[in-house]
């Protein structure tokens, strides 16, 4: 069974021997040629997120089973938009976000021309109205997370983690990239990292 298949996968008990695997993902140097395979505890955990399909509430913290049940609610500070909160439509909406979206507008293409939108008005508006006010999102890094959560697979699920020591320290070193590239995201999903 796939990840994309089920919410749930199977719990597979590794024996002692078989729970700490090299995985090559964790290469690290790849542009010198130097390779470096990190041993790392590798446990299946349940239940898991379909990517882009299933999220996790930013108010109650519980699964968002399916996109339609999805909303998106943020709010603007000096022409300035932040604030991005994925949620469960109507039972965590206490309606005082002042901007909201349905969440399945942010996935697939027609969602990035949505994101996009919050960087740039675009060449066509920009030609007509050279607007001399910056209406960027007002933290780039808080966009960008945001942005990764609709858009990138496994990210939302590997998200959960990012803020775990044994996570931290197994990319101490790498570079900004490679910690969001989708096979590191679904190899973090599959990985259990030391409190
Ligand atoms: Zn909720």
């Amino acid at each position: 069974m796939s990840r994309g298949e089920s919410a749930m996968r199977p719990i597979t008990v590794l024996s002692q021997a078989s729970q700490f695997k090299s995985h090559n993902l964790f290469t690290r140097g790849q542009a010198n040629r130097l390779i470096f395979v990190i041993p790392l505890k590798r446990v299946i955990t349940v239940p898991t997120l379909r990517p882009l399909e299933q999220f996790v509430c930013d108010v109650c913290g519980d699964l968002i089973e399916n996109v339609e049940d999805g909303y998106v609610i943020y709010r603007c500070e000096n022409y300035r938009d932040c604030g991005f909160k994925i949620i469960h439509q109507g039972r965590c909406d206490d309606n005082k976000a002042p901007k909201s979206e349905a969440l399945k507008e942010f996935l697939g293409a027609r969602g990035l021309i949505m994101l996009t939108g919050f960087l740039s008005p675009g060449p066509i508006i920009i030609n007509l109205t050279h607007p001399e006010i910056d209406e960027s999102p007002k933290s780039l890094d808080e966009f960008t997370d945001f942005f990764r959560r609709v858009q990138v697979p496994f990210y939302e699920e590997a998200r959960q983690k990012f803020n775990q020591p044994g996570l931290l320290h197994e990319f101490h070193g790498d570079n900004e990239l490679f910690p969001y590239f989708e096979e590191t995201l679904r190899d973090i999903c599959d990985t259990e990292f030391d409190d």
